[in-house]
């Protein structure tokens, strides 16, 4: 028997073509789409007139460990921004802030409709781990890697054979862990030694898993990179063997046409975050980037570098920032943004064969979107107006794994204003303990 069905709505799968009709789910898999429902009953239904039905958002860099330290890096400059602020903020917490923190981080990303996440790396990955599964949206965790270079504070300084091992271990512990996956992580170069990134890539590859890496943030690190490697990064990792689909790029900031070019041929994903390039490491090429045939996916970052931990908003934004930049406003499409921050992103963490799309035989991660308010209901098209007019609050219900985890904008599994409470008391804490 079938297990949930849900419609008559706007069904939008991203890979084909949107209709009217339903969904159908069993076992956590989506077992049916279609003008019609199957015959026979189904042991939930759920009537969704004049609703949209499209698959969750996937985003592809999402520091969970940093939303206690939301508004701590506002207005300042990048090393500012990291050195003063975000480090010793990261070093301040224990394990059950970091739990805290990653399960108010999970609140936010169900409430904007995104239950795939992937996070570049806290220090206490398993107090991340249950923050996020208490809400029961999958992550792809990563403990924050650094070998080397200047500016880490005291306290966070390990050899490489030690920041490895961590992940080893960590790996072990939550690799397939329920919705959980381990990916390994590379800060960023200025912080990592090539015996590092070598040995990550080899680790990664054996437990065929993704890496993430901060990548040419800044033009300093690629004066950085050039100065201690001869070359920038994107061509240093290359160099050392790194780009590929399993390499997840993040920012990709400062490239230029060779670059561009060297991501495409690699088909090397590069993880965009509009908000927080805007805020502190400036505009990347992500229209070129396209045209060049790179595989774009779209993320947020962390609270203290974006404030708003929305793909909805990611996706508005980076569309409107690219046509702006190449003052072409047919770059950038609706369609193509709606992918960036589904199927492109679950790809480009290895799922795209799992979420990211409705499609037969996928897992069952999907957004009932109401578009019944202001911003939204007189909309032309609705499946352009989900990138440039959809809003958190059109957001009712969200699905992972075949289990509503967010039902008629009731969180399911938490309670919500509890967690709130104790957490704005704990960011509170942090900042006391940090003197900020
Ligand atoms: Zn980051």
């Amino acid at each position: 028997m079938t297990g949930l069905r849900i419609g008559p709505a706007l069904i939008v799968p991203v890979t084909a073509e949107p209709f009217t009709g339903y969904v159908e789910v069993t076992g956590g898999e989506i077992t049916h789409l279609g003008p019609s429902p199957t015959d026979g009953p189904a042991a939930e239904t759920v009537a969704t007139p004049g609703r949209i039905v499209i698959p969750a958002f996937v985003n592809t860099h999402c520091h969970t460990s940093q939303q206690l330290g939301r508004g701590l890096g506002d207005d300042v400059g990048l090393l500012t921004w990291l050195h003063e602020r975000i480090w010793p903020y990261e070093l301040a917490l224990d394990e059950s802030d970091s739990e805290l923190s990653a399960l108010v981080c999970a609140i936010e990303q169900v409430r904007n409709g995104c239950t795939l996440l992937a996070d570049p790396g806290g220090r206490h990955v398993d107090g991340m781990a249950r923050g996020i599964a208490a809400v029961g949206i999958r992550a792809l965790l990563g403990r924050s890697a650094m070998d080397s270079g200047d500016g880490r504070p005291e306290g966070d300084r390990e050899s490489t054979a030690e920041v490895l091992d961590a992940q080893d271990d960590l790996a072990a512990r939550w690799h397939g862990t329920g919705l959980l996956r381990f990916s390994y992580t590379l800060r960023t170069i200025f912080n990592c030694s090539d015996e590092l990134i070598t040995a990550t890539l080899e680790r990664a590859r054996e437990l065929g898993t993704v890496v993430q890496m901060h990548v040419a943030e800044v033009p300093e690190e690629n004066e950085h990179a050039v100065a201690t490697r001869g070359v920038t990064t994107v061509r240093h990792l290359d160099r050392l063997g790194a780009l590929g689909p399993d390499f997840l790029a993040v920012h990709a900031t400062w490239v230029d046409d060779e670059e561009i070019a060297l991501l495409a041929e690699r088909g090397c994903p590069v993880s965009h975050n509009a908000a927080s390039n805007l805020k502190i490491l400036g505009t990347p090429r992500i229209a070129d980037m396209l045209d060049a045939g790179v595989h774009v996916a779209l993320g947020t970052d962390g609270a203290p570098s974006n404030n708003r931990m929305s793909m909805i908003d990611e996706m508005w934004l980076a569309a409107i920032v690219q046509k702006g930049v190449r003052r072409d406003p047919t770059v950038l499409p609706a369609a193509s943004v709606l992918r960036m921050a589904t199927v492109d992103g679950a790809g480009a963490l290895g799922m795209g064969d799992v979420v990211g799309s409705l499609e037969v035989g996928k897992r069952a991660d999907l957004v009932v979107l109401d578009p019944f308010t202001a911003n939204f209901a007189t909309a032309a098209d609705p499946v352009s107006a989900l990138v440039t007019a959809c809003k958190s609050e059109n957001v009712e219900s969200v699905l992972c794994d075949g289990e509503w985890v967010l039902r008629e904008r009731r969180l399911t599994r938490v309670d919500e204003a509890a967690v709130l409470a104790e957490a704005a008391d704990r960011a509170a804490a942090v900042r006391r303990r940090l003197k900020l």
